[in-house]
């Protein structure tokens, strides 16, 4: 019943033109002794909720009292976390984009760890969310961009040096200051506005009000491109493309890693891709695992891929000796699953030019 409530109540309205969508995370508890009164049991379902929202959200959970310590570690990272920054224990690692067509790494995409002193190395996926609901996400936001553009100011300049993409929450972007303070980050740095673009996800772009278009317009002036992350995995509807400031949209891995006898998936990403381009709109193709799914996409017309089979993400040192090597030498894959994978040139020409020419 509860995975019924769910879904159902995720359909998107249309009101007034406008879609909106809904979505309820539900917590689950029932008496397990006579004992228990009738707010614990409710404060049980409370917890429950809360980890059906921190594992994803739009989903459910059925209480278990060993969530009281899950609860309590997110507490504790969640506090952490907010002097992560000043702490020094913050990193960034870059995954090469690469062009379907050439094979040649045009651009990187900044990807975000924690050196925990305890924990180890943490990646984002279990410490964004939690940064995001606590505010903590400002502060390490504004350090990921700054770094970012420092460390890739090193990797050359000029029109032939790669692009950056940096991921940024809506909660950044709903920042008043948040044009202003970009500006002031790419004037402290030296960074060119026209080699960064900022990623924001679909769902986030889903919520955005007038004040947020605004900020992404202002961002477009700057000269800073914007990036639809993860597309396909909301419901954000294709006509709507048009009416956002948009010049790259990444196909979510979900439709990439799909084999090609699933017609279905392999029809709408290529709607998405004939349809991104005649909004002068860039595509990349996100979590290519295998050259399959790397020739399936470029046969697509997508212009960009991202993925293990490319490369895994790299320290920053790496980048910058891959894209000061002649167009000839390769990059050394690093990672798992770098054994077997077609080393890829890496001699970041064209970006601009590229990505320039169809968002003009
Ligand atoms: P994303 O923006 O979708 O980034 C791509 C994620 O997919 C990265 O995980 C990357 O390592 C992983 N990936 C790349 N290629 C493959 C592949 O071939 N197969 C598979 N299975 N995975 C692949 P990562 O680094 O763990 O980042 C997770 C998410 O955390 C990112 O997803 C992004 O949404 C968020 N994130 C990362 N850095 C930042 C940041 O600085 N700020 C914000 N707001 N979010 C960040
Ligand atoms: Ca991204």
């Amino acid at each position: 019943m509860a995975e019924r409530l769910v879904r159902e109540l995720r359909t998107p309205y249309l009101i007034d033109d406008r879609q909106v969508v809904i979505t309820v995370s539900i917590g689950i508890a029932s008496a397990r002794d006579k004992a228990e009164s009738a707010s614990d049991i409710v404060r049980h379902a409370d917890l429950a909720m809360y980890m059906a929202k921190a594992n994803g959200k739009a989903g459910f959970a059925i209480f278990d009292p060993g969530m009281h310590a899950i609860i309590r570690e997110r507490h504790e990272i969640a506090a952490q976390l907010l002097n992560a920054v000043d702490l020094g224990q913050l990193r960034v690692m870059y995954q090469p984009i690469v062009s379907l067509a050439t094979g040649v790494a045009e651009g990187v995409e900044a990807l975000v760890r924690w050196n925990h002193p305890t924990r180890g190395l943490i990646t984002p996926g279990d410490f964004i969310e939690i940064a995001e609901e606590n505010g903590a996400i400002l502060p390490i936001g504004r350090w990921v961009l700054a770094e970012a553009c420092r460390q890739a100011r090193e990797w050359g300049t000029g029109p032939g040096a790669p692009f950056l993409c940096v991921n940024v929450s809506a909660r950044e972007i709903q920042q008043p200051d948040f044009v202003e303070s970009v500006e002031r980050t790419l004037t402290e740095v030296g960074f060119e506005a026209r080699r960064l673009s900022l990623e924001i996800t679909e769902t986030a772009l889903l919520r955005a009000t007038p004040a947020t278009i605004r900020t992404l317009e202002s961002l477009r002036e700057l000269g800073v491109r914007i990036v639809i992350d993860d597309f396909g995995t909301g419901y954000f509807s294709l006509s709507h493309l048009r009416q956002f400031p948009v010049d790259v949209l990444k196909i979510a891995s979900e439709f990439v890693q799909v084999g090609s006898e699933d017609e279905k998936s392999v029809a709408v990403t290529s709607a998405i891709v004939a349809l991104s381009e005649s909004l002068r709109i860039v595509t990349v193709a996100e979590g290519i695992e295998n050259a399959e799914q790397a020739e399936k996409m470029r046969a697509l017309g997508c212009t960009y891929g991202q993925g293990y089979f490319y490369s895994r993400p790299l320290p920053s040192d790496d980048v910058q000796t891959a894209t000061t090597r002649p167009a000839t030498k390769v990059v050394a894959l690093r990672g798992r699953k770098a054994r077997g994978v077609r080393a890829i040139p890496v001699a970041p020409r064209r970006v601009g030019a590229s990505v320039e020419a169809q968002s003009a």
